[in-house]
């Protein structure tokens, strides 16, 4: 049983791959390139429909009674057989999305494995929520909350990093006793199918997991969120989409789990240590060519350092190696598309209009005819921009960030706390106590203090505002794809 089908990547409903139906399949290129790569079969409604029913079935046939120890080992042998099949994954992921080899071993798959890794740990460990209620008497009650599986879970997650958000919500949803249907993005469809195969291998029981590929509206990604047959969405994307999502599923009440977009800022203090703050904004700047929800796009400077850091930020920018994904030596890739680029130049055009300085960047770079079709950019910084400006205000998503000065603690957290979103933001500062309180002052799910991406899974991530509902990890994911059931005895 294979993914990959000749040219054709194919949906997975009941523990089969589907023999793709010619008429409706769209077509795939590789970003760095610009080269086919796949042709993707895409699910109608009524696949779409026989995916949930499998779903339905596997839930009903046992797999919630399953015990939690066989979940937990079976979430360990996926993620033993995904570390077998490594290179696998990492080229399917390359070849999708254009990131460079190194970036997809060491945080792409090397993630999925360890998100299977820690739900296994998580779920084996979690307990029972109890309370003693004194009664009129000397008598007691017991409360106990037993937890059962959501359901049917729509796992809809982005292109930005695949595999990594993918199993971020699988490992979870398994690991609870529920069953998914996963529409990954039409642009990254690869890994979820070849996850599908490793799933099989270790002997996930047929319709608990299963994948429709195909768009949002008019396609795979509404079918599956208009199904009545699903209890619950887990969805990572875009604000927009994701308010849509909740628009559609609000008629029947269905819990969300929503991971969003977002405008995270950068505080840098002038006692910091220079070198070990550029470091970690160059990365929380430019990984995965900007496109990461937690990627930094507003720094502010504080005015000692603003020169140094503006300086040194742009030192490191074109140090960048952009080039072919498979040389290890390349550390920036392409944007995911042509349409993308587009978005991204747009927002250039209107950071020059809106009077940027360009320190660095600002264009489209010439990397000669073997990656002449693909999704380049330059890494890019702007100074002269305020928070008044749209570059500064709305998610481009791209290698891009306007430095901006201020004086005092309290104008960079207004500075910093003045946006729609909420997700993350990181402080650089070598003073103890002002990075514990800065931290704790920004209105986002995420706060870093001299570091950035840094994760321990058991811990709760999330966002407010635009940014998204609820948090994922550790406890709250098991909160998220569970129901408690509180059961009350009189003593
Ligand atoms: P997107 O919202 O365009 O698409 C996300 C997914 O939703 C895709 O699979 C898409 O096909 C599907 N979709 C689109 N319309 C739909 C509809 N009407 N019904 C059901 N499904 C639909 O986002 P994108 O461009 O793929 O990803 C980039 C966005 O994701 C950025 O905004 C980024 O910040 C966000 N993101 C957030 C996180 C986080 O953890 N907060 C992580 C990664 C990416």
């Amino acid at each position: 049983m294979t993914a990959q089908h000749g040219l054709w990547t194919r949906n997975f409903v009941d523990g089969q791959f589907v023999e793709p139906d010619t008429d409706r399949g769209f077509e795939q290129v590789d970003p760095a390139t610009g080269r086919l790569i796949a042709r993707v079969h895409e699910a109608d409604a009524a696949l779409v429909d026989r995916a949930v029913q499998a779903a339905r079935r596997a839930l009903a046939n046992g797999w919630a009674d399953t015990a939690v120890r066989e979940r937990a080992a079976l979430l360990r042998r996926a993620a033993d057989r995904i570390e077998e099949r490594f290179e696998e994954f990492v080229a399917a992921e390359v070849a999708d999305t254009g990131k460079p080899v190194t970036q997809a071993r060491e945080l792409d798959v090397a993630r999925a494995l360890t998100n299977f890794r820690t739900f296994a740990d998580v779920v084996a460990a979690a307990g029972l929520e109890s309370f003693l209620t004194d009664l009129a008497g000397g008598r007691q009650a017991l409360n106990y909350a037993v937890r059962k599986p959501l359901g049917v879970v729509a796992v809809i997650v982005p292109w930005n990093l695949p595999l990594l958000l993918l199993t971020w919500k699988v490992a979870p949803a398994l690991a609870c006793g529920n069953a998914v249907v996963v529409k990954p993005s039409e642009e990254t469809p690869a890994t979820a199918t070849l996850l599908a195969e490793v799933l099989a291998e270790v002997g996930l029981p047929p319709g608990v997991y299963n994948v429709v590929h195909g768009f949002g509206q008019d396609s795979a990604g509404e079918h599956l969120v208009t199904h009545p047959g699903i209890d619950g969405v887990t969805f990572t994307g875009s604000s927009a989409t994701g308010s849509h999502v909740m628009k559609t599923v609000a008629p029947r009440v269905r819990p969300v789990s929503f991971e969003l977009g977002g405008k995270n800022a950068a505080i840098v203090f002038d006692d910091v240590d220079l070198d070990e703050a550029l470091t970690g904004l160059t990365k929380s700047v430019f990984t995965n060519t900007g496109q990461v929800c937690l990627c930094t796009e507003r720094v502010y400077v504080q005015r000692g350092v603003f020169d140094d850091i503006a300086a040194g930020l742009v030192e490191r920018a074109r140090g960048l190696r952009l080039g072919p994904p498979e040389d290890p030596q390349t550390t920036t890739g392409p944007l995911i598309s042509q349409a993308h680029r587009k978005k991204v130049l747009d927002y250039f055009a209107l950071a020059e209009q809106d009077g940027a300085t360009v320190l660095t960047g600002g264009g489209v770079p010439a990397l000669g005819t073997e990656l002449g079709g693909g999704s380049w950019i330059e890494p890019t910084i702007w100074t002269g921009l305020t928070n008044a400006h749209r570059p500064v205000r709305e998610e481009i998503f791209g290698p891009v960030a306007a430095l901006i000065p201020f004086s005092t603690e309290e104008e960079a957290i207004a500075l910093a706390n003045d946006t729609d979103y909420g997700l993350a933001a990181s402080v650089w500062t070598n003073d103890l106590r002002r990075g514990h309180r800065v931290a704790q002052r920004m209105n986002v799910g995420m706060s870093w203090v001299n570091t950035w991406f840094l994760r321990d899974l058991r811990s709760p991530f999330g966002g407010v505002g635009l940014s998204g509902i609820g948090r994922e990890g550790g406890e709250s994911s098991l909160h998220f794809y569970t129901e408690p059931t509180n059961v009350c005895v009189q003593l």
